[in-house]
Order: C-alpha cells, then structure tokens, then sequence
C-alpha cells in the first residue's frame, strides 16, 4: 500500500518526502528538479509501541510503516504528455491514496510556476489534469457500454447512467470521489475503473514557520475549497520540519519543535493521515524477543491478519489469542491478563480489532 505525493513545482513535495523518508531526494528552488518518483518506506508513529515495549522490555521493536513516493513533475498539460505529465499520471494510478501538497506560504524567492501563490487555484490545476486523464477511461468505457446498452440490456443501460454521470461531473471540475454514487453503483461499475480522481486524498497546506500550530488564510481558503469533497485538510512547515530533522540529537529536535509550539513533528501526524486514508491499522504481537506492529486492511480476519506474518500461519490457522491494547495495558502483562481472564480465544471469522495483541496457533 502506497501514498503519493503530488502537487504542482515548487510547493514543497521533495522537501517534505525528505522531512518522512530517510531516502534523501533531491531538492531544489528549480520546477522539476525532481523528476524520478522516488519512494521511501516510513515508520507510523505510534504511542502505543513504546508503551507495549516498557510493559514488555523485548529485544527490538518494530513499527508499522507506509510507502511514500514522490511523484514530481505534475503541471499545466501534464495529460496531454506536457513535461513527462503521461508518465507521472502513470505513477499516480499505481498508489493507493494522494497526499496532495499546497503552496500556503509567501517567499518571492521562491518562483512559483503560475507566477503568484493561490492554492486553490493550483489544486484545480492538478484536479483538472488528473480529471482529463479520468475522462479519457471513462470515454473509452463509455463506447463499449453504448453499444450495448443499445441492445437493450438492462445491466448495461444502468452502467451507462453511472458512467454519463461521472463523464458530466469530470466536464464540470467535479472528481469522481466527490460524486453523488450510490455504494451498489460505485462497488459494481465505479471501482473496477480506478480512476485516479476516486483515490483517497488528504490536501497538505504548506505553511511558514509563522503559521505552523495556528495554520494562515491561504488554508482557511483551501478547507472552504474542498469542503464538499469529504478529504481531510492539514497543515505542515514542510520547510521548517525538514531543517529540523536536520538536526542531529532527539533533545534538539524536540526543543525546536516546542519552540514552534508543537510537541510532535506535523509530519508525523501527516504519516498516521495517510495510514488512515489507506484505510489501514494495526495489530500487534508483544513478545521478550520482538515488540512489532502489523499493517492489515480495516475489517481483516484473524486468518488473513496471521496471514501478514506468514502465509502458513493464515493456511494452517486454527486459533487466535486475542488480548485488546487496552487491557494490556492497564493489566500490566500477558500473565495478569491472563489471570483475569481477559484473554480471549477468536476463531476465524473473527474481525481483529485496532490495537489488538495477538498470539496464534497453527498447524504447518
Ligand atoms: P517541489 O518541486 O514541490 O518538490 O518543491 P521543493 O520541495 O523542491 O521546494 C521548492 C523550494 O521551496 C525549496 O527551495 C524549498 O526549500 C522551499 N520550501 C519548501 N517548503 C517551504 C516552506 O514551508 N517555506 C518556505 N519558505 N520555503 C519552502
């Protein structure tokens, strides 16, 4: 599961992939700079780990983590195969969400392609390459379906409604995501197109120093903006958060940070964004050897969460024991746990829960 990052030259994307990743891209005041989607691979923060490992003391911990590409080079024309644009709208289908950066700060230093700063204006520049290229899948769809609808299948006739009315709202600056579909409609005829205007998306402002815990206009412009569109809207100092990662000691870092009026980097807060757009979560194993979080889709099963550790643990599961996060927690151990008789046995229809602790039993 992958989060890519897009947005117009300049507005920060290299910056803050540098600010999550330890892969160092290139960054520079120069449209196109960066010209390679590059990825990275990125812990999720979360409180919980460093809890579970001072009640459990294990050898090592190990976070969930989420893929980061930077996909730069998205301007003006981009879906008419302007500036490399076919290529980046390629690597835009192959995510699973849109981390979408905005210009939220004022540098005259700093040229912006489109010769002032406006983010909501830039957000429609992106929106609308992105909807061109959505339009010509639809086009494509549309022509098949004609036809049969025509013959009078009924099946058919459904599809084309739904699909004439994201041709119509995608016309109108409308993204498929934003649409009024019903779930039915969306499950059967919508999804298997994979329009990339359907992706989750979470608009990131980047904002100056200054506006780093209070946020500016430009980001009260952008909220209104996408008001409609059911995304998630947060600001970030890209630039300030990525000198201090620069930093060399936690202590600074952190002190900087409270200088800001922050006690956690914004990006951090970026990063669990994104595992929630991804629609994901985590479970945990918590043993003397190994404390790790686990990546599953929401709504996983207790086989196919054993799955993620092996594949022989989801084909020969027989059991889970399941301990939630919170009873770890205030119990102290898995032995008090278990004395209280908290610990419960799942068999395989069971729908693990977020922050679940978890042993399993399989046959191999
Ligand atoms: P990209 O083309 O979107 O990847 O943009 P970059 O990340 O390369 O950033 C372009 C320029 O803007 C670089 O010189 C950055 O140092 C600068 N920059 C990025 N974020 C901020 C910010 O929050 N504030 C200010 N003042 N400059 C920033």
């Amino acid at each position: 599961m992958k989060a890519g990052i897009v947005g117009l030259p300049n507005v920060g994307k290299s910056t803050l992939f540098n600010c999550l990743s330890n892969a160092k891209a290139q960054s520079a005041n120069f449209p196109f700079c960066t010209i390679e989607p590059n990825i990275g691979v990125v812990n999720v923060p979360d409180t919980r780990l460093q809890k579970l490992e001072e009640l459990v003391n294990p050898e090592r911990v190990l976070p969930a983590t989420v893929e980061i590409v930077d996909i730069a080079g998205l301007v003006k024309g981009a879906s008419k195969g302007e500036g490399l644009g076919n290529q980046f709208l390629g690597n835009i289908r192959e995510t699973d969400a849109i981390l979408h950066v905005l210009r939220c700060f004022d540098n005259e230093n700093i040229v912006h392609v489109d010769g002032s700063v406006n983010p909501v204006r830039d957000k429609e520049t992106i929106d609308i390459e992105l909807q061109l290229k959505d339009l010509e899948t639809v086009d494509k769809k549309l022509e098949k379906v004609k036809r049969a609808a025509k013959t009078g299948n009924k099946e058919a006739q459904k599809e084309e409604a739904v699909l004439l009315k994201i041709k119509q709202g995608l016309e109108t600056g409308t993204s498929v995501r934003a649409l009024d579909i019903n779930k039915e409609d969306r499950a059967e005829f919508v999804k298997p197109l994979q329009f990339i205007t359907d992706k989750p998306v979470m608009y990131v402002c980047n904002v100056d120093e200054d506006a780093a815990t209070t946020g500016n206009a430009y980001v009260e412009q952008v909220k209104a903006a996408v008001a409609n569109e059911n995304a998630e809207v947060i600001f970030l100092a890209v630039g300030t958060e990525a000198d201090i990662t620069e930093l060399e000691s936690y202590e600074e870092r952190q002190m900087f940070l409270e200088d800001l009026g922050l006690t956690e980097p914004g990006s951090a807060k970026l990063i669990r964004g994104a595992y929630r757009l991804l629609d994901l979560e985590t479970y945990f194993t918590a043993g003397v050897k190994e404390v790790r979080a686990w990546t599953i889709p929401v709504g996983a099963t207790a086989p196919q969460a054993a799955g993620v550790i092996h594949t022989d643990f989801e084909k020969g599961f027989i059991r889970a024991e399941v301990i939630a996060y919170n009873d770890f927690v205030s119990f102290g151990s898995e032995a008090k746990v278990k004395e209280a008789g908290k610990m419960r046995v799942e068999g395989k229809e069971y729908i693990v829960k977020d922050g679940d602790v978890m042993h399993f039993r399989f046959n191999v």
